[in-house]
């Protein structure tokens, strides 16, 4: 179980990475996407996962929302009742949790450790709540971004050309679009989703260099650099 001791534990530790830079160890990483609902997160989690050389794991979330067409349970959420939501709850099962849009949504606990302790990088597709939560607990290992729509007029017409939700559900979807924004100022980095390809190439840059940040792989570098120092010449 995750508790906050052994938190800490994973973020002063470094734990071999399957991606490190070279022979260099390092934690693995919590990548948060947020976003309103229609500014593409989806589509680029996607294709995040579907990139090998990235080698992401995504944190699947447990939710009360009914399941739409497109979905699978188990790969793009597991569906749960209420009743069931609760007492994983109750259970201190949930890394995070938060009621969104009327339903409640929330990141089991046990599959991240396991992520980040084999060094790997897990992806969040989570809401503004449940990052401030993950951001009080894991500060350290977590990187957030925030992803934009170009426009408002491009966000409904992104929730409407989806058409898997009932009008009154994209209504509210839009409205709570404006308070959802505002919380922009909580990331580390702010994408604007024009164009998906560009996206999808500032948050592979994101990536890419937060691995290589000093603080994530501190006793790995100094192993390395003492391997170069006594190296025989
Ligand atoms: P949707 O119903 O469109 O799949 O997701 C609605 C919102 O809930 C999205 O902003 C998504 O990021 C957020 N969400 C999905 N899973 C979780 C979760 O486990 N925790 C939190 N806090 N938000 C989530």
């Amino acid at each position: 179980m995750w508790n906050n001791a052994s938190m800490m534990r994973a973020a002063n530790e470094p734990m071999l990475s399957s991606n490190q830079s070279g022979p260099i160890r390092r934690r693995g990483l919590m990548l948060i996407l947020s976003s309103p609902s229609g500014a593409g997160k989806t589509t680029l989690t996607r294709d995040l996962l579907s990139d090998r050389a990235l080698d992401l794991t995504l944190s699947i979330s447990v939710t009360t929302r009914p399941r739409r067409s497109s979905e699978v349970n188990g790969i793009h959420y597991n569906f749960v009742s209420r009743a069931d939501f609760e007492k994983l709850r109750e259970r201190d099962d949930l890394l995070e949790w938060a009621e969104v849009h009327g339903n409640f949504y929330g990141t089991p606990r046990e599959p991240v450790e396991k992520v980040l302790i084999e060094g790997r990088d897990m992806l969040f597709d989570i809401d503004y709540q449940g990052t401030q939560q993950v951001l009080q607990k894991a500060a350290a290992d977590a990187v957030t971004i925030f992803i934009l729509p170009p426009s408002m007029r491009e966000l409904q017409a992104r929730l409407e050309r989806r058409a898997e939700d009932a009008a009154d559900v994209i209504a509210r979807r839009l409205e709570n679009a404006r308070n959802e924004i505002s919380r922009w100022p909580m990331y580390d980095y702010v994408i604007v989703n024009e164009d998906i390809e560009q996206a999808l190439n500032e948050v592979r840059s994101i990536i890419v260099a937060e691995r290589l940040r000093r603080v994530r792989s501190e006793s790995g570098i100094a192993g390395f650099v003492q391997s170069l120092l006594d190296e025989p010449l």
